[in-house]
This record gives C-alpha cells, sequence and structure tokens, in this order.
C-alpha cells in the first residue's frame, strides 16, 4: 500500500523516535509499505517518521543509483553495488573519514536541493527485519543516505546543515511546501 508521505512542517519530523519490539503490530507490512511507497515517489531511502510513525525504522536501496550510474561516477563514490537493507532500533556507533559534499533532496521537501557536508563513514548497531542484530560500517554513497534517513529518525532534516544565510533563503519555499503550495507527482499529507 503506498502511503502518504508527510510534509516539512510536521511535527512528526521533529520527534526524536522511539526502539520498537519485534511484536510491533504488523510490522512485516509497514516495511513492505515503506518499501512500495519509497520506490513509487522515486526514492533511495524513506524513514518511518515520513510516514507519520515515530519510531526508530528506515530502509535503504543505494543499489538502484549504482545501477543508474556510468563507470566513472561508480568509481567516484566506491561503494557499489551498493545496499538493500532495513534498519530498526538503529544506533550510531561512529561516524569517520573525511567529510564531503553531495547534493541532497528528501521526499517530505519536494523541489529542495541543497549540498550537504558529511562525514565519509558510519558505523550503526540495528536489527534488521527478522530482528537479528548487527553492527556494520558503511561508506560512500551507501553512507550518505544511511546518514539521511538515519537523522530522520532522530527528528533532523538535511536543511538543518545549510548556513543561516541559505535557510533564510528557502523560508518562503519551505512555507510554501508546509501549506501543501507545491506540486508533487506521489502522495503527500501537509502539516497545514
Ligand atoms: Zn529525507
Amino acid at each position: 500500500m503506498i502511503l502518504p508521505i508527510v510534509a516539512y512542517g510536521a511535527p512528526v519530523l521533529r520527534t526524536v523516535g522511539k526502539d520498537i519490539e519485534a511484536d510491533y503490530p504488523d510490522l512485516q507490512k509497514l516495511i513492505a509499505d515503506m518499501w512500495e511507497t519509497m520506490y513509487y515517489s522515486q526514492g533511495v531511502g524513506i524513514a518511518a517518521p515520513q510516514i507519520n510513525k515515530p519510531i526508530r525504522l528506515f530502509v535503504v536501496d543505494t543499489e538502484q543509483l549504482f545501477l543508474r550510474m556510468e563507470d566513472e561516477e561508480k568509481e567516484e563514490y566506491g561503494d557499489g553495488p551498493g545496499i538493500k537493507k532495513v534498519f530498526i532500533n538503529a544506533h550510531v556507533q561512529e561516524f569517520a573519514g573525511e567529510e564531503w559534499t553531495y547534493n541532497e533532496g528528501c521526499l517530505s521537501i519536494p523541489k529542495i536541493r541543497e549540498d550537504v557536508l558529511r562525514p565519509e563513514e558510519i558505523t550503526l548497531s540495528y536489527v534488521d527485519e527478522h530482528f537479528q542484530p548487527h553492527t556494520e560500517t558503511f561508506f560512500g554513497l551507501s553512507a550518505r543516505v544511511i546518514q539521511h534517513e538515519y537523522d530522520h529518525i532522530d527528528g533532523k532534516l538535511f536543511i538543518d546543515y545549510l548556513k543561516p544565510f541559505r535557510r533564510k533563503l528557502l523560508k518562503a519555499k519551505l512555507d510554501d511546501i508546509s501549506k501543501g503550495k507545491v506540486s508533487v507527482d506521489y502522495k503527500m499529507s501537509f502539516p497545514k
């Protein structure tokens, strides 16, 4: 089932997500719905707060990004062929590597893309969809998308990293998004 994506301005996007238990109601259906919603909206990741659930759950598929890339671009990101994973109860253990810039966007903030600096590597502890525990380090583009989605379960957004003057320039656009004054070709719910 395709779920509406919560737009910028909704309090759930500013809520620190809670860990869940293995008996969380209809968890497998929720995960399936998140994949379906993500692919329908042409995202490479989606976090539970974006479908109005303040819990520590997100999914990431960077395999599709690598499939679309030219060879030289693949070399630049160096972490091909990407990952397709479900992250539950994720907690950051460590950030490492040099910071690098990438032009990010967000399904909750349509039509805005900005350069964001983030570290090259992230180590996370999490459980997968079968509640098996993992501690794993991710690199490159996968680490980038994971950090963006991880921020969502901590109530953060990529625009938080922008310089104040840049945020100011975007203010009118962001207000329009929260009022639904934006055209998107996927399902959204607007806070105002
Ligand atoms: Zn996002």
